[in-house]
């Protein structure tokens, strides 16, 4: 080979920062506070903010390799920290706190963070857990200089800190495009959180990618509202997509009950936001019950979860929006797939666009490659019924865990395994069927439990459906339909089982449904795990 001829620019984020302050300096970013203000700024100033935030972390210290550590909101301070970590050659480790303690002891533990900023919510567990962070040796309060609590832990005061800073031009440092930036954890639902260690090139790869038109489709005439958490998984990578495409950007903070995000949505002109389904169903509740309209809001993007056809659906008929479903995970960055139509879905109609588009995870994008192995190791056709694990392979999936070493991650032609079944089909749209340890083994066969549930949540009254397979004295494993209720409604098990009854084939149907509340995971998925441990011996 001979070399190319073209600049060696290193992908980092700080050029994403750069970009945006010098394209769309004057597009606003909009925060929430924790103090429940409104925060204005534009490109510019969160460049010149950061700029500060770079200074004060360096007078801490703070040195490239160093982990700093998240306790905090979707508000423009955490933005602040999103580029100002990595943008000296630190790696941001945001932590989600709707972890255990032992496990968000165990994750700053295993990072090995040096320095902690939290939001005032978090200052309780900050102090009740403080002494077990051997390794944080500064903790920063998040909050205005007039409301500064230094508390038990004698935390300094972001805004104080920053202050005196300059603003003036900084030389950010140029490094390695492999370098690690942001340390994710996945929420441990079995055994230790692991840490997901994002580099800069996979960073900046993965927001080039999740913006163009086959993804999101985001242009600079979007305003985007992130409900998902800046701490988990970097919010889908809107804090880059956004500033990358010149969009408008509104951050909600903790607030995310539906009359919060309407304020926002409304006043603010929001086109675009995300975020798990249960955000969705309480949102889409409320408006039918005060009767309010979506102001400008055109698209939402969820995932964490399968969308459930009726909300799709609500939102289009009821509120002209168009659902597109993602699929990703921590371990990819997170962005896998996007459900956007195609020629040849669009050739079928309209209703087989909607019915494509609402029912399958998404479809291949550049960056990140599928493919379905069976359990002989051969892959799977694409047809769309074959199911399978899910494997995928690309610049911005996982190539092993933060300080696990001696993991094998991969298999020999580099894929990773997604824990998830899955199917592909010949128009590259994926749809999975369930997590591996979810799906319901009975009698040799399996029940998908995402499309029973599915199903069963359109039943009228239901809010919550979950189902898991529990032991069955004959048929190994059966499944159990556990149904939370909307507030104030009655649904009785005849009635779940009737609406059931015609839409599922005889040997998918629940062999009990049962009302209880729903437990759910640190990243507001259904809890299966706890679900099982408490009706493990109901069949038997
Ligand atoms: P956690 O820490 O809860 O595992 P992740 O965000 O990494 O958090 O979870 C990723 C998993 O979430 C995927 O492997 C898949 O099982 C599930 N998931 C994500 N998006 C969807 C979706 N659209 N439909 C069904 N499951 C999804």
């Amino acid at each position: 080979m001979i070399p190319g001829l073209m600049q060696d620019v290193p992908l980092l984020t700080t050029a994403i920062l750069t970009h945006a302050e010098t394209a769309h300096g004057r597009v606003e970013i909009v925060s929430r506070t924790v103090e429940g203000r409104l925060h204005r700024y534009d490109y510019a100033g969160l460049a010149a903010r950061t700029r500060q935030l770079a200074r004060a972390l360096q007078g801490l210290g703070v040195k490239s390799g160093d982990r700093i550590a998240s306790l905090a909101w979707n508000t423009h301070r955490h933005m602040e920290l999103f580029y100002a970590v990595p943008g000296l050659g630190a790696v941001l480790n945001t932590v989600n706190p709707r972890l255990f303690d032992d496990q968000i002891v165990y994750v700053l533990e295993h990072a090995e963070s040096t320095v902690l900023f939290y939001d005032r919510t978090f200052a309780p567990l900050v102090e009740r857990l403080a002494d077990r962070f051997t390794t944080v040796k500064t903790f920063v309060l998040m909050s205005d200089a007039d409301s500064h609590d230094a508390g038990a832990v004698g935390a300094l005061n972001y805004e104080t800190l920053i202050g005196p800073e300059s603003d003036a031009a900084f030389a950010w440092p140029r490094f390695d495009e492999n370098a690690g930036a942001f340390l994710c954890y996945t929420s441990g639902t079995t055994g230790d959180p692991k840490g997901v260690l994002y580099s800069h090139r996979a960073v900046v790869l993965h927001g080039m990618a999740a913006g163009l038109a086959s993804a999101f489709g985001l242009t600079a005439f979007d305003v985007v509202m992130p409900c998902s958490s800046l701490y988990h998984a970097t919010a889908w990578g809107l804090p880059f997509i956004c500033p990358i495409n010149g969009c408008k950007l509104v951050l909600p903070a903790e607030k995310m009950d539906p009359a919060s995000l309407q304020e926002l949505i409304v006043g603010e002109g929001v086109t675009f936001s995300g975020g798990v389904p249960t955000i969705w169903t309480m949102y889409l509740d409320w408006l039918a019950q005060t009767g309010q309209d979506v102001g400008a809001l055109k698209r939402v993007i969820i995932g964490g979860s399968a969308v459930p056809r009726a909300m799709a659906e609500t939102f289009k008929v009821k509120h002209g929006v168009q659902v597109l479903q993602i699929w990703g995970m921590t371990e990819t960055c997170p962005l896998g797939v996007v459900a956007t139509p195609t020629p040849s879905i669009a050739a079928l109609g309209e209703d087989q666009v909607d019915e494509v588009i609402w029912t399958r995870q998404g479809r291949l994008q550049f960056g990140i490659e599928l493919k379905i192995m069976l359990e002989d190791g051969s892959e799977a056709p694409r047809d769309g019924e074959t199911s399978g694990a899910l494997m995928v392979r690309g610049p911005w999936t996982i190539r092993r865990y933060f300080r696990k070493e001696d993991d094998a991650l991969l298999d020999g032609g580099g894929w990773f395994d997604t824990g998830d079944i899955a199917t592909l089909d010949e128009h590259g749209f994926m749809r999975i069927t369930d997590r591996a340890k979810d799906v319901i083994k009975t009698g040799g066969e399996w029940i998908s439990s995402i499309d029973l549930e599915n199903i069963a949540v359109a039943c009228p009254g239901v809010k919550i459906a979950a189902v898991v397979g529990i032991p069955h004295p004959k048929w190994e494993e059966r499944p159990l339909l556990v149904i939370e209720t909307h507030e104030g409604r009655t649904v009785t098990r005849d009635e779940v089982l009737d609406y059931l009854r015609p839409r599922i084939v005889k040997w998918w149907m629940p062999d009990d449904v049962v009302f209880a509340a729903v437990p759910l995971t640190a990243t507001g998925k259904i809890d299966k795990k706890t679900l099982r441990a408490a009706w493990n011996g109901h069949l038997s």
